[in-house]
């Protein structure tokens, strides 16, 4: 079996992460190295490697991570607006190989990203 990724390891309360939501399909972390006043992670718990390897059969799924990430971003306060990123590989600075949606706001956010 693949080792198991770290958001798999913080998901099971092997390693610490501040959990602000779970249900059985995703959970929701505080970004480590926050780059907004809000950043959080949507994380499925199938351990996807990256966009580049969905499939249709995790086509529901990725729409439950944009439906979850609407409502804690509506939790979260973010009135104003935020951005919703799935980062895919090197060029984009993907570093952790478990699909994730960064959820950010609480500032203006500059366009383009860098
Ligand atoms: P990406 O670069 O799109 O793969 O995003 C990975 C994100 O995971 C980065 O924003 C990191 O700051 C964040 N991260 C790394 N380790 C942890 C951790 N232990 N707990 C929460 N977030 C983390």
């Amino acid at each position: 079996m693949a080792d198991r990724t770290l958001f798999q390891k913080i998901m099971d309360g092997e390693l610490e992460g501040d959990i602000v939501y779970e249900d059985g399909s995703c959970a929701v972390l505080r970004d480590i190295n926050p780059q907004a006043p809000t950043h959080l992670l949507v994380v499925p718990r199938k351990p996807i490697p990256s966009l580049d390897a969905l499939t249709e059969e995790d086509e529901p799924l990725v729409g439950h991570l944009f439906v979850v990430a609407r409502k804690i971003a509506a939790e979260a306060g973010l009135t104003g607006g935020y951005r919703t990123v799935f980062n895919n590989g090197e060029d984009a600075n993907q570093t952790v190989d478990h699909i994730h949606l960064h959820v950010l706001g609480g500032r203006a956010l500059g366009w383009p990203p860098g």
